[in-house]
């Protein structure tokens, strides 16, 4: 399970977050999850909500982005959406390029409301 390990570090960084703005309860989370990151979104947003259950965190809303993969050419620096596992350039032929998106795994957004008493 190794989408429980990522929810329980983006809880830790929200939680964090949410201290650092003194006490805001956490309200949503922006993920940006690539295609080929491995990382399943249901499985992490199933890790999420049993992770936070029971804590100021539980029912916090994910807003998730799935950017898809995207490689460039070594050749002419084209920028391309692969189809399936072929990975030459469709401008050049040539058969080496390097994945530039699909990758991600980041927090896009930590969003707070404001303490009760600022
Ligand atoms: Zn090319």
């Amino acid at each position: 399970m190794h989408e429980l390990a990522i929810a329980q570090e983006i809880l830790e960084r929200a939680q964090a977050a949410s201290e650092k703005s003194g006490g805001g309860r956490v309200v949503r989370i922006g993920l940006r999850i690539g295609e080929i990151s491995g990382v399943e979104p249901d499985a992490l947003a199933f890790g999420i909500e049993a992770l936070s259950q029971d804590t100021p965190m539980a029912g916090v809303a994910l807003e998730v982005e799935r950017p898809g993969r995207r490689q460039r050419c070594a050749m002419c620096s084209n920028e391309f959406v692969p189809e399936g596992l072929a990975v030459a350039c469709p401008a050049c032929g040539n058969p080496q390029s390097e994945c530039i998106a699909g990758k991600e795994l980041d927090v896009t957004f930590i969003e707070i409301e404001d303490p009760p008493c600022a």
